[in-house]
């Protein structure tokens, strides 16, 4: 008797009160957080500083109370007097070569034997380390295999590309190392056209790569590279906004929300140099602050309370969820379940959601009674081989041990935001239109909002 009287309270807040996700209020926010104004949102910039002080105040006018977490983070551009030599061959740097300091210092010497890894995701029973681990592009994040390769004591990673070498002048954003820590010490990549003047066996290479039974082997030479880096310490921040749970006993469990609020900033060139990234991820964004909304309006409010982070740096690899996973502002043990969003993009009602992050007993059926009671299936990742579970900010999280997942929609065709994937992402037309069909965004938010309310007030 006790025990249906205290389930019909939980299910109170649901079946009680209509779950108020506005698209307008959705469409009003990733109209400003897309605006040319904020230059692309990248940290530690004007715009991403404007982009923290909107989030702030939108956070505060839905009823929650903010805390700005201080991430700091290191821009590591690569100087020109950087060289590399590879078995007595001098390669032409920023045409054959390009590399990034990890070490985070201004001068390293590096001098490492060559290890091909293929997709750098399972070593099998090498050993890498002291090595220079060579692989190739697919199959997981860069972020995981970057994470994998220092774990195992390799020296740098060098990524064999098929084409022309990623945007090598650029500077590359890391969170500022503990010097204690393990790293390693550099990441680069190496053209297919350089490795074959090299004399590296490229083809045969790529075609055990993606044999089943893949072990890694040595490519005959040395790697002997100056590398000269300029650093720059700098900060941005996570926006965290908290609503504390109703009931004494259980106010330190919390429901984990979170979405990046940061983006590619300015192109180096073009007519248009601004990835305004309202898809990736103003959509995100706007809906967390929506959700966080609806939460703290319901009465009564759920015994569990919810925390939303809106994570800086996610664009250089994850940082700022990197740096909330190892300094939580609450314990993370105390987190009932992550849901983050992330490139929500506009459209009908999704034909169904993927959730990645690892199956848990605990979370699954959580997901499954808002898919059911929102009429979104859930089904299985519709590319696994993309990797996105390794590529978005549940998984620093997830792996610190956190039933945490990436909410992600379905268009009609059954896939993640296929148009959107083929034409705008990571580009600089990821702009907003008013003529977006905001269904997709609201019905998202909806079920984002539904598997938290249900966690946070089951018993
Ligand atoms: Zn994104």
């Amino acid at each position: 008797m006790l025990r249906t009287f205290v389930l019909l309270l939980a299910a109170i807040p649901l079946v009680g009160q209509p779950l108020a996700i506005d698209s307008s209020r959705l469409r009003a926010h990733i109209r400003f957080l897309s605006s040319d104004l904020l230059e692309g949102r990248a940290p530690g910039t004007r715009g991403g500083d404007l982009t923290e002080q909107y989030l702030s105040s939108a956070f505060e006018a839905a009823g929650t109370k903010v805390q700005l977490q201080k991430v700091p983070l290191l821009g590591v551009r690569t100087d020109p007097g950087s060289s590399v030599i590879i078995s007595g061959t001098e390669l032409v740097w920023n045409t054959d070569f390009v590399a990034s300091s990890r070490s985070q210092k201004a001068l390293s010497l590096i001098q490492a034997d060559l290890l091909f890894v293929g997709y750098g995701n399972n070593y099998g029973n090498v050993d890498p380390k002291g090595k220079i681990v060579v692989m190739i592009n697919g199959q997981g994040g860069t972020t995981a295999k970057r994470e994998l390769a220092t774990r195992l004591g390799a020296v740098g990673t060098l990524l064999l590309s098929k084409t022309s070498l990623p945007r090598s002048a650029a500077e590359s954003i890391q969170l500022k190392r503990d010097p204690a820590s393990s790293s390693l010490d550099f990441t680069g990549a190496i053209t297919e056209a350089a490795a074959l003047r090299l004399g590296w066996p490229v083809a045969d290479l790529l075609a055990k790569a993606t044999a089943t039974d893949f072990t890694p082997v040595p490519i005959a030479g040395t790697l002997q590279m100056i590398l000269q880096s300029t650093i720059r310490n700098f900060s941005a921040h996570n926006v965290v906004a908290t609503i504390p749970g109703s009931d004494p006993a259980t106010s330190s469990e919390h429901i984990l929300y979170s979405a990046h609020w940061d983006h590619l900033g300015l192109a180096a060139n073009g007519e248009d140099r601004i990835f305004n990234g309202a898809v990736d991820n103003a959509t995100g964004c706007a809906a967390l602050i929506e959700i966080a909304r609806a939460w703290a309006a319901l009465e009564p409010r759920p015994k569990r309370g919810a925390v939303f982070v809106a994570t800086t740096g996610e664009e250089s690899g994850l940082l700022g969820a990197t740096y909330y996973a190892a300094n939580p502002l609450q314990p993370l043990n105390q987190i009932r379940i992550g849901l983050n969003l992330d490139g929500l993009a506009p459209g009908p009602k999704p034909s169904g959601f993927f959730a990645l992050g690892t199956e848990n007993k605990n979370a699954q059926p959580l997901l499954e009674e808002a898919a059911r009671r929102l009429g979104i299936p859930l089904r299985p990742d519709p590319k696994p081989e993309l990797g996105y579970i390794t590529r978005a900010d549940h998984f620093p999280l997830m792996n610190a041990g956190v039933p945490a997942y990436s909410l992600m929609p379905l268009d009609e065709s059954g896939q993640f935001a296929s148009a959107y994937m083929n034409s705008r992402y990571h580009r600089v037309n990821d702009e907003y239109s008013p003529t977006w069909d905001m269904t997709s965004n609201e019905a998202m938010s909806r079920l984002a909002l539904t598997i938290g309310l249900n966690a946070a007030s089951r018993p």
